[in-house]
């Protein structure tokens, strides 16, 4: 079942239309065995600043191209992308270490996202406000110009095309720069399928790098003059620098970050489908979602019942190398990642939770885990584990679920199960984070909704036209037909 061909030789960057051999490459792991899956172009500043260059160069053409030919081109794109998708879920298998099913669903779903960014094609860009003076009175939306679209591994097709989709529909150019775990799906992939769609050169230009150079090509990317706007999903400590920066530039950035979602199990929920949202949410690609479900909170008179039916579900996942379909948990993307998990575990067992589910960890193999007896003095209630690793945490009422919840510095989505819908979503208003989902796991998103996060889970909006807004700039143009007196004074 393993992949036993040689690894890949990738083009290279991907600048104004061209594919530039790289200097330097990084070897790009597969982390199932850690063998060599490929060999990335390894850039820095004058990578990034050579493509921000050739972005700047193409924007006035694509700014001012029809809308129809935009909106056609994000067409092509989805059907180019579609026409790809074995390649695709063959390189989630063994670049990101996903199962079979998680690189289907990530395929299906990119060619929904351009097709949306289609569609903010043909919206309104703009206001006619009331003037005074009888003016035509405007508050119209322009692209900005260059957007660095700076990408995670860990859904690296749906968050990557999410960055930078809409505002290239909307006339911006792009510089992506992907994550250095998956510089293919996340970033030379698309640099295909957009050459393959034809996109004018210098429209969308990918460049990657190992990550000891991710600082310089990094800063580039935010700091160059050049770059009029920033969208960056990954962690919250680069966020919150990412931010701190783009801020002191006075740059739009929209950062969408880490995550502490709980899933909320009333006394009166179907436990049949809140056991599966707990198993789908903690589980689905080995908790690596930045909405995986990290808590869950359970009535106190459904506990015991809510934990053995969960268990026993999750007790069912088959965990290993993704090359082989039924391998539902594959790897963890990294060592970094798997000494994360680690040190969350034992500070949890030595600090006395118990295991009710799992607990091995073979290389980077983490078994689906259940914890209970966990507190808040243990890092795993506090940090983003990231990890098939999950507390399930009794409560009494509803108030102190929601003080469960919100006792996290982040707020990113969260998951209410009950058959009462209106305390459903009377709760759902008092919890601090920017998505809920009630019936349903904290694991949702469609392409065109206002995706994003409170707290230190992130800052501005994804999706349809809350990225429009993000990524355009609302300007006042009046015309006056006399209407309005001067001091007669002048
Ligand atoms: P990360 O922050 O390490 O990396 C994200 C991206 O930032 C990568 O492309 C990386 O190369 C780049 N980067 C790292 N250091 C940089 C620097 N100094 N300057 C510029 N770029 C830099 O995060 P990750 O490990 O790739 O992803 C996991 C994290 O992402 C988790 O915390 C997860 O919750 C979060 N995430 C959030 C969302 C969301 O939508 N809110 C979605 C997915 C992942």
């Amino acid at each position: 079942m393993l992949d036993t061909r040689p690894a890949r030789t990738l083009k290279g960057h991907f600048i104004n239309g061209q594919w530039v051999r790289p200097a330097r490459s990084f070897p790009d792991l597969n982390p199932n065995d850690g063998s060599l899956w490929a060999e990335a172009p390894d850039g820095g500043r004058a990578e990034a600043r050579a493509a921000i260059e050739a972005a700047q160069a193409a924007f006035p053409g694509w700014a001012n191209a029809k809308y129809t030919d935009r909106a056609h081109m994000m067409l092509r794109i989805a059907e180019v992308w579609e026409r790809r998708t074995p390649d695709f879920v063959a390189a989630v298998q063994a670049e990101g270490g996903g199962w079979f099913g998680k690189g289907m669903f990530e395929a299906h779903y990119v060619p929904e996202v351009f097709r949306a960014a289609a569609a903010v094609c043909y919206d309104s860009i703009g206001e006619v406000l009331p003037s005074e003076y009888g003016k035509l009175s405007t508050g119209i939306r322009f692209p900005m110009g260059v957007v660095s679209v700076i990408s995670p591994w860990n859904f690296p097709g749906i968050l990557t095309a999410r960055g930078f989709a809409f505002p290239m529909a909307m006339g911006n150019t792009i510089v992506l720069k992907p994550s250095e775990d998956t510089p293919y799906l996340g970033g030379l992939f698309f640099a295909e399928v957009l050459e393959e769609a034809g996109v004018p050169a210098g429209v969308f230009n990918v460049v990657t790098c190992a990550r000891e150079h991710v600082g310089e090509m990094g800063d580039e990317l935010v700091e160059h003059p050049l770059v009029k706007g920033i969208s960056f999903t990954g962690s919250t400590p680069v966020g919150r620098m990412i931010a701190a920066k783009a801020g002191a530039h006075l740059k739009k950035c929209c950062v969408e970050l880490g995550g502490k979602d709980s899933l909320i199990v009333l006394e009166d929920a179907d436990l049949e489908r809140a056991t599966q949202a707990a198993s789908f949410g903690s589980f689905m690609h080995q908790g690596q979602i930045c909405m995986s479900v990290e808590k869950v909170l359970v009535h106190e008179r459904i506990y015991t019942d809510f934990l053995r039916r969960f268990v026993e579900r999750a007790g069912k996942l088959k965990v290993g190398d993704t090359a082989d379909k039924a391998h539902v948990i594959g790897p963890l993307i990294n060592d970094r990642q798997v000494a994360r998990v680690k040190a969350q575990l034992e500070d949890a067992l030595a600090r006395g939770a118990k295991l009710a589910l799992g607990g091995g960890i073979r290389g980077r193999f983490v078994e689906p885990t259940i914890l209970t007896g966990v507190t808040p003095d243990m890092a795993v209630w506090r940090d983003e584990t990231f990890g098939p690793v999950v507390p399930v945490v009794p409560f009494r009422t509803d108030d102190e679920a929601i003080a469960l919840n919100n006792d996290t510095e982040y707020g990113l989505s969260a998951g209410i199960f009950t058959a009462d819908e209106q305390r459903a979503l009377a709760m759902a208003r008092r919890l601090e984070t920017g998505m809920c989902h009630v019936n349903c796991s904290s694991v949702n998103d469609e392409p065109h909704v206002p995706f994003g996060g409170s707290k230190a889970s992130g800052l501005g909006r994804h999706g349809g036209r809350w990225s429009v807004e993000t990524f355009t700039e609302t300007r006042w143009i009046t015309l006056d037909r006399g209407g309005r007196p001067f001091p007669p004074v002048f």
